[in-house]
Order: C-alpha cells, then sequence, then structure tokens
C-alpha cells in the first residue's frame, strides 16, 4: 500500500478510504441503488468507520443496514446524527461545524458547506457539511460534500491547507466544472477528484471540463471502482 493510503471511488459521492494506519473507512457509502456503484462493491466485507456529509438519501445510501452490520462508528452532522440513532445505529459520533472527531488516529472535522439536508421520511437533518479527514500520517482531504463554490473555502484552506480535494462537478444540485475551478483556486490544492457527475442524466459537469478550466490542477478521475493512491 502507498504511503498515504488509497481512495476508491465507488461512483456517484461514495468512496472508501484505505488509511495508511489500515483502517477501511466509507464515506458518503450510497451503494445499493447507485445506478454507477459496480457490482462487486455493493456488499462491503469490512467497515471500520463511516463518515456521512448530510441526510440526503444518495449520500447516507446504505448507512443504517452497513452500521448494524458492522458495528462501525458513524461520524455525521449533529442531527443527522440523532436522526440515525433514533433508527438504531448505537456508535453515532455527532459534532457540528468546526468540530473534529479523533477516531484512533483518523481525524474528522466538520466543515461549511452551501446545500440542503433532510432524511427520505422528511426528518430535517440539520445543515449539509464538508469533511475535512485527517490520515494517521497527516495527510489530509477535503470532502467537499454537496456544495457550491463559497468565499471561504479560502478560510478552510487557511486553516487545514488540504493535499487533495474531492469535488462535486456535476451541477444541477451541487456546483459544476466552472464553479469548481473557482473552488480549486481558493482552496489553493494541486490535485482534484471529482464526483456526483455522470450518475443521472442531469448531472452533466465532466472531468475534461474541468481540466480545461483548472489546467494547473491534476484532475484524478477514476471510472467506478478504481483507485487513485493518495
Ligand atoms: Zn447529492
Amino acid at each position: 500500500m502507498a504511503t498515504n493510503g488509497t481512495l476508491t471511488w465507488l461512483g456517484h459521492a461514495a468512496f472508501r478510504i484505505d488509511t495508511p494506519g489500515g483502517k477501511r473507512i466509507y464515506v458518503d457509502p450510497f451503494l445499493t441503488g447507485n445506478p454507477k456503484c459496480p457490482a462487486g462493491e455493493q456488499e462491503p466485507e469490512r467497515v471500520d468507520a463511516i463518515f456521512l456529509t448530510h441526510g440526503h438519501g444518495d449520500h447516507y445510501g446504505d448507512t443504517l443496514e452497513l452500521a448494524k452490520r458492522f458495528e462501525c462508528a458513524v461520524v455525521a452532522p449533529v442531527e443527522l446524527a440523532d436522526w440515525l440513532a433514533t433508527q438504531g445505529v448505537e456508535s453515532v459520533h455527532d459534532p457540528n461545524k468546526g468540530g473534529t472527531v479523533d477516531l484512533d488516529g483518523v481525524k474528522v472535522t466538520l466543515t461549511h458547506a452551501q446545500h440542503s439536508s433532510s432524511t427520505n421520511d422528511g426528518t430535517y437533518a440539520g445543515e449539509a457539511c464538508g469533511l475535512m479527514i485527517e490520515l494517521e500520517n497527516g495527510f489530509t482531504l477535503y470532502v467537499a460534500g454537496d456544495t457550491n463554490v463559497f468565499g471561504d473555502m479560502a478560510l478552510i484552506a487557511r486553516l487545514y491547507a488540504p493535499d487533495v480535494a474531492v469535488l462535486p462537478i456535476g451541477g444541477h444540485y451541487t456546483m459544476d466544472p466552472k464553479e469548481a475551478a473557482v473552488a480549486l483556486e481558493l482552496l489553493g490544492v494541486k490535485r482534484c477528484v471529482p464526483c456526483h457527475y455522470g450518475t443521472f442524466p442531469v448531472l452533466t459537469g465532466t472531468p475534461e471540463q474541468l481540466r480545461e478550466l483548472a489546467p494547473d490542477v491534476t484532475i484524478e478521475a477514476p471510472e467506478p471502482g478504481g483507485s487513485i493512491e493518495l
């Protein structure tokens, strides 16, 4: 395994992180029902933790079932964490923006995002968030979650100086490549993994468009099921 671990795209906004310390973390695990999640990735063998950005079904996805099956920790914005607890998830961590949870050396901080958040049964799920994930060796990964671009991404850069940014680029529900290019400028990152595109017909943004608009940034866009070395 590479020093900084690997990031595997499971289609849409779902990712698996295999950390340098050997943990397997799922971010927004929308697996079954995700038209882009490879069949072989829909039944995880192991889940050590789940990190969620917000309460929409295309993000919390399979969380209830996975959290119960693997008895793993789930980190989610407080109102969403409360809802997960009412659904029988036992090990929930409930930070809000600016708060950090340290899970045995992997730290996750909730950041601002501009989006909405409610669960499939209509429960208000608090504000949508981004995630700043610091791996055991200090490598930092910013997962923007669903959001448009906003000026305070400059504060995220100043505070956390992420090594890689995971940005939505599909448009319609989130930023598109034009906004994502400005986001990359504000974040000051040199590496970007795009997501939230191509899943449904309205999500039309492409990595190629982002590459044209952000020529100084390496856009790493594996196929669903593919991994990059962090
Ligand atoms: Zn979404």
